[in-house]
């Protein structure tokens, strides 16, 4: 193949999107594009938790930069797993944990170990879902067809469970991965209900699926950590349940991503733990992964992973960020609430409470693409084409315009 022939990638939408919004000079531009928290005068955001870990770090004089060992930093990964699973004994289940490069590195190395140690022959994803799950496992795991299952129902602008579950039970095939976002799904801001995890659980285990649970949002759907994980470990007591020998799926394992819930976005700090069933042994995984790893990146950067394992085990610290997670989701479900109000001043605009029922960063407005271009070239808001707004660019002073300007594209 001739380089000279090798032909043009069309620009990744949300970094198109981010650089056409920074490029714009109009004084009203909006940026609701990608999926960062930005405070009440659109800045990017500084946890005090995070700063306080900083200055902490910073008096250690013994701190240095030498590698990490191929897995990570073993306090780091210690305290990222019980975030994530909860304090318990893993003796049952044993879980394999390895620092990755944020959540997309830890989605990488999951889809690569699987395709090749555990061959399965789909892997499942929503649709729609993040960009990126698509592409990692297309660059990862060749091998391993795609396949989608439905999520979003756009009439009634919720959760297609019927369709997920139907799907997944027709087309899904033993050892099968299957992509479950564990909160605040992205892009449409809708979860399963407690009594739809529990059906999908018990699916999973009957159907012996691997549950593959991208978890990019613990803590910032609703400011609580345990409530955002309660899927996470409701598929863990349900598949793996202690002094049980029934069959069921051979693992799950879960991406971790601690870019939006410490806002250390750049820093590309995460996880990926492997649970394993019980009675696994985990040094054939744990060093098949280490080898993947040591091929890929040789071992992950430190000054992330330090600040998040500095804050989680120190009780003081702990409390300050819980305090944080509260500010970013009590001022995003403000914002949603805000944006709806002013939307729905409007006369004949119909119901746009889907904006206040959606958590997390994002709500799937339901605006078609030729209203998101009207947007962009009129109003100067960015969105993205699937009228996908990430909540976090509204504040005070420019919701009433974002409200008003929706009004005037579909009026
Ligand atoms: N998964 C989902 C669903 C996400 O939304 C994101 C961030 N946009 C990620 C994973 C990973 O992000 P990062 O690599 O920055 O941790």
């Amino acid at each position: 193949m001739r380089l000279a022939d090798i032909p043009e990638v069309p620009r990744d939408e949300v970094f198109a999107l981010t650089a056409d919004f920074k490029a714009d000079d109009h004084p009203n531009k909006v940026s609701l594009g990608a999926g960062v928290y930005r405070d009440e005068n659109s800045q990017p955001w500084v946890l005090p938790s995070v700063k306080a870990a900083r200055e902490a770090l910073n008096k250690n004089r013994d701190w240095n930069h030498e590698y990490l060992p191929i897995h990570g930093l073993d306090d780091f990964l210690d305290v990222a797993r019980d975030l994530i699973l909860g304090r318990e004994d893993t003796s049952q289940s044993p879980v394999v944990s390895i620092q990755t490069i944020s959540g997309t590195g830890a989605n990488h190395l999951g889809a690569a170990f699987l395709a090749q140690r555990l061959k399965p022959r789909h892997v499942f994803i929503s649709s729609p879902t993040w960009g990126n799950h698509h592409l990692i496992w297309e660059f990862a795991a060749p091998d391993v067809v795609q396949k989608t299952y439905p999520y979003y129902h756009a009439p009634t602008r919720s959760l297609d469970f019927e369709g997920m579950m139907s799907t997944l039970e027709a087309e899904a095939v033993e050892d099968d991965v299957v992509i479950l976002h564990a909160c605040a799904h992205n892009p449409t801001g809708i979860d399963p209900t407690r009594e739809q995890w529990e059906a999908l659980a018990e699916l999973f285990k009957r159907k012996k699926l691997f549950a593959f649970f991208d978890s990019a949002y613990q803590g910032f759907a609703t400011g609580d950590v345990d409530a955002d994980a309660w899927a996470v470990r409701h598929f863990r007591h349900v598949l793996f349940p202690r002094d049980s020998t029934a069959e069921g799926p051979q693992g799950l394992c879960i991406a971790q991503s601690f870019s939006k819930n410490f806002g250390l976005y750049g820093e590309r700090v995460g996880a990926l733990h492997l649970v394993l069933a019980p009675g696994t042994p985990e040094p054939g995984p744990r060093t098949q992964l280490l080898r993947l790893v040591r091929g890929e990146i040789s071992n992950p950067p430190t000054f992330g992973g330090r600040i998040v394992q500095t804050i989680l085990s120190d009780p003081r610290l702990r409390a300050m960020w819980d305090r944080d997670l509260q500010t970013m989701s009590s001022r995003i479900k403000r914002m949603r609430s805000l944006l709806r109000q002013e939307i729905e001043k409007h006369p004949g605009v119909g119901d746009w409470s889907h904006l206040e029922s959606e958590i997390g960063m994002f709500t799937f407005t339901g605006l078609s693409p030729a209203h998101v271009l009207r947007l962009r070239k009129v109003h100067h808001i960015y969105l993205m084409m699937s009228g996908r707004a990430s909540i976090s660019g509204l504040n005070e002073k420019n919701v009433t315009y974002v409200a008003d300007a929706i009004f005037e594209v579909i009026k």
